[in-house]
């Protein structure tokens, strides 16, 4: 891995992870010099660890890999195809249904392992030219002025760039370190999540059931396999993970109904805390969050990734745009720019997101009443219902 012999640079990113290696590959061939910062290590980084999550993307999503050069870098047989989806409503017969056939597009969205978004971010990022990628270096000090950005590493270096982006996770330091306030919602529970075989197809459908004590979400990977989100309150989430594997995937296929027959846990169960972040500002002199540092979502609507992408190409954007007119890269009103269109398209998925959340996890009667209506209300207006669509998949009609 190149090591930072020079010090200076156009910008400094915080965070590899897929919004910092996202939005530095999106300035790829425009002659800008790039330090991107990674606590951890480049044998990680080039072959992350499963961790579980598999990430519904959009077709808007799936477009930007493929202009980045990512999706190449998937293994086909790693990657599922959402047809239809399906939202449940406790134990009602009833399903909110959305169908591909009649969206006017192939599929609603593509299923993918997110260690494999990861590598793949990794490896198209290898030898572009202007980017020094330096792995285990924690960041541990920002700050910036109208003039340039200053990032302090653990070791002692100081790098200086004339913008500083941030994409270090939704608990981002930077964001802290430059006095940018977030707002967290702690739902108080946790998401378990695994992949699972099993005996029936599952028709490529995705299935979203809301049952009164958790969530179950069962998403279509390739073959008789898929992948299995529980969202349960946290003090019951120790016992699940205790669970003996062929307990706990009986569970699961006993929760389902049987509608994919026998199931078996063939990874790790793996544990996240559910916290909702939204920063005030994205953006402040000479500095940008991307990813979850700017937005860090609830997994049930499966935005997070999405955002990130979306929001770290609109930043590049920008950049490129200062870039190729002669102004200053770091310049607050390209920042700003970014800021307004980002915020656009994030406020109505997160707070649509965290409402969908509360009126499905309460459990007081009205609640269950309001669920069953808001589900056949989406199913019989067809408005209501492509507007839903388009918000989840980003298919432009
Ligand atoms: C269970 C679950 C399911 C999900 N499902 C979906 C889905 O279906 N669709 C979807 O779009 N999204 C989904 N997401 C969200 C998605 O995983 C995240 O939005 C995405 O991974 C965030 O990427 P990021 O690069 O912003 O942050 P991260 O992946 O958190 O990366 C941050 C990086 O910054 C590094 N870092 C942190 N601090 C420092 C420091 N001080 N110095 C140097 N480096 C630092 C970290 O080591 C890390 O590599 C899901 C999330 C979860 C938890």
């Amino acid at each position: 891995m190149a090591k930072a012999d020079r010090t200076s640079f156009d910008i400094v990113v915080i965070g590899a992870g897929p919004a910092g290696l996202g939005f530095a590959r999106a300035l790829a061939g425009r002659g800008l010099s790039i330090a991107l910062i990674e606590a951890q290590s480049e044998a990680v980084l080039a072959d992350p660890p499963e961790d579980g999550r598999d990430i519904a993307l959009t077709h808007s999503s799936e477009q930007l890999m493929r202009d980045l050069g990512m999706w190449d870098h998937i293994p086909a047989d790693q990657i599922g195809t959402i047809r239809d989806a399906k939202v449940l409503n406790g134990t009602s017969a009833f399903a909110l249904h959305f169908a591909a056939q009649g969206s006017g597009a192939e599929y609603l969205g593509r299923l993918v392992p997110n260690h494999l978004i990861r590598r793949a971010a990794f490896e198209v990022v290898q030898g572009q030219e202007g980017l020094t990628i330096l792995t285990g270096s924690e960041m541990v000090a920002v700050e910036t002025d109208t003039a340039r950005g200053r990032v302090g590493l653990k070791d002692g270096r100081v790098l200086d760039a004339a913008l500083v982006v941030a994409a270090d996770s939704r608990f981002s330091q930077a964001r802290r370190k430059m006095g940018i306030a977030a707002k967290s919602l702690d739902f108080g529970r946790t998401v378990i999540v695994c992949e699972m075989t099993h005996e029936l197809p599952h028709d490529d459908t995705a299935y979203e059931c809301f049952h009164y004590d958790q969530t179950l979400a069962i998403l279509p990977m390739h073959g008789l396999k898929s992948s299995v989100v529980v969202t349960l309150p946290t003090v019951h989430a120790e016992a699940a993970l205790a669970m003996a594997p062929e307990d706990f995937a009986a569970d699961i296929a006993r929760r389902f109904e049987m509608r994919l027959g026998r199931m078996q846990l063939v990874t790790r169960r793996h544990a996240y805390p559910l916290v909702a972040v939204l920063a005030r500002h994205f953006v402040t002199t000479r500095f940008a969050l991307v990813g979850d540092a700017a937005v860090g979502m609830h997994p049930v609507t499966a935005h997070g990734y999405n955002l990130g992408l979306s929001g770290a190409n609109l930043l590049a954007r920008e950049v490129i745009s200062a870039r190729e007119t002669g102004r200053d890269i770091g310049d607050i009103t390209g920042l700003r720019a970014y800021e307004a269109a980002h915020r656009r398209v994030v406020l109505p998925l997160y707070h649509g997101t965290n409402a969908l959340v509360r009126l499905f996890t309460d459990d007081r009667p009205p609640a269950r009443l309001m669920r069953d209506v808001a589900l056949r209300l989406g199913n019989s207006l067809p408005p209501v219902k492509s507007r839903i669509l388009r918000q989840l998949t980003h298919i432009e009609k």
